[in-house]
């Protein structure tokens, strides 16, 4: 437990103003973890000299290290750029908003169509999907297969009129109908031509669309960029659906595309299946990519639970050599106000499932109950004077019992404690030898 202590106090240790040396190495870490995620280099190193600046004599929370609170830094700058909240559709005002996914093959358009379909009924739209990939082998087939699972209709002429025409067709066949929300597949590449974008931009003059929207597979990294870029410049899209964000990429390539279009961040898609339609959220985006564990939440939750004050009179107290079964307690308490170990250590960078193995978290909760439901069996007078149960058998006895322990666990509990009592007082007495010059300069 004492190590476990320490680590809660370790936390208290900041104050005063980030140095230039806490942010040379926090920033190491930062830039490593971006690279890892596969954030476009130069976006990078933009990213990082902007935010050099601001973290540099911002003041550290009492509950924070420097190398913390760098990180929660650059993790609100992260949500900013990203967008602080999520960004919502544009519906036009005429009646049918028309919608067109465009991006390149695989992507997972006609996947986003359904997936917005289905979103937009739930909002009482009445959508209309309209097949305009005639490239592709199947490609209509694949969207009426989407419809049909989700119960939309699918407006489609074969593959042997040009995708121009179809949609305006489409737009004109919603208007007579009744729908009210139009959806455009378009077909992909697997790698930007001339020929795409041209047919592109036909269909928006054509069918002025109120949203455009460009979808990539959060899993293409660094590729992405050149992607969003000719996309944007070409056809001016208006937000940007990220894909696949199920696997286990870390989406560097969201602050790519955000930082070079500017465009916002519209949808996330987590996964197949046409439900798993989700908003952008730029926070756990943030998070996602600096990949920091969650040690953000942890920072947050540090910071909520532990009383400062409470933390400090007892440091104070174990320096002084009267930290009692009591302070023990107290000290106990806040650990636990972190949350179940395993969550706190599970939040803590690095310490991913790998390094857990070993461990025997359940374990030592159990062990964190156990003691402390032999301190609460001692009488207030026992808990202030931990000397008065070590030197009575009789007592440990009824401690014992009275918490459904054994006095081997009564006694070893004692003697951790003794134990603890002893190192304060050697941290003490050096304290105050290099107070008094005995250890040199
Ligand atoms: P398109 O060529 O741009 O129309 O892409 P598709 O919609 O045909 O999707 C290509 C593949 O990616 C298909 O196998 C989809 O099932 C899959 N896919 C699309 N979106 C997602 C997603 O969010 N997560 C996962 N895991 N797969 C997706
Ligand atoms: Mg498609």
């Amino acid at each position: 437990l004492s190590s476990k202590l320490q680590e809660t106090f370790k936390k208290l240790k900041g104050k005063g103003k980030i140095s230039e040396k806490d942010l040379k190495e926090a920033m190491r870490e930062v830039k490593l973890a971006l690279l890892e995620a596969d954030v476009n280099y130069k976006v990078v190193k933009e990213f990082i000299s902007s935010v050099k600046d601001k973290c540099l004599g911002a003041n550290v929370l009492e509950s924070l290290t420097p190398g913390q609170q760098v990180i929660k830094i650059v993790n609100d700058e992260l949500t900013t750029l990203m967008g602080t909240s999520e960004s919502k559709l544009n519906f036009s005002d005429t009646g049918i908003t028309v919608v067109m996914m465009v991006g390149l093959q695989g992507a997972g358009k006609t996947t986003m169509c359904g997936k917005l379909a289905l979103n937009m009924r739930k909002k009482n739209k009445k959508p209309l999907l309209v097949a305009c990939d005639i490239y592709r082998p199947a490609a209509i087939k694949q969207l009426q297969v989407v419809g049909s699972q989700i119960d939309i209709p699918v407006f489609s002429m074969g593959d042997k009129v040009k995708a121009v025409d179809i949609a305006k067709a489409g737009v004109a066949h919603a208007k007579d109908q009744g729908y009210n929300f139009v959806i455009i597949d378009t077909a992909g590449r697997l790698h930007i031509d001339d020929d795409l974008m041209g047919e592109l931009k036909d269909i928006k003059a054509e069918v002025k669309p109120s949203e455009i929207l460009l979808v990539v597979d959060s899993m293409t990294g660094q590729d992405a960029v050149n992607v969003a870029e000719t996309f944007n410049n070409e056809i001016d899209v208006t937000g940007v659906v990220l894909t696949k964000l199920d696997g286990d990429t870390r989406g560097g390539a969201a602050l790519s595309i955000r930082h070079i279009t500017n465009k916002p961040i519209k949808f996330a898609g987590m996964g197949e299946k046409m439900n798993d339609l989700e908003v952008f959220h730029p926070d756990r985006m943030a998070s996602r990519i600096l990949g920091m564990g969650d040690v953000l939440s942890l920072i947050e939750k540090a910071q909520q639970s532990i009383d400062e004050k409470e933390a400090k009179q007892l440091t104070d107290r174990m320096m002084n050599n009267d930290f009692n079964f009591e302070d023990y307690l107290t000290a106990m308490d806040q650990m636990k106000k972190l949350g179940p170990l395993k969550k706190v250590m599970e939040m803590m960078p690095g310490a991913g499932g790998k390094e857990l193995e070993g461990l025997d978290l359940e374990a030592s909760e159990k062990q964190l109950d156990k003691t402390k439901a032999i301190i609460q069996s001692m009488t207030l007078k026992e808990r202030r004077n931990p000397s008065l149960v070590a030197s009575s058998a009789q007592r440990k006895k009824r401690i014992a019992n009275g918490s459904g322990s054994s006095i081997q666990e009564v006694n070893k509990l004692i003697k951790g404690f003794e134990m603890m009592r002893k190192s304060m007082k050697q941290i003490k007495g050096l304290q105050k030898n290099a107070k008094k010059g005995l250890f040199g300069k």
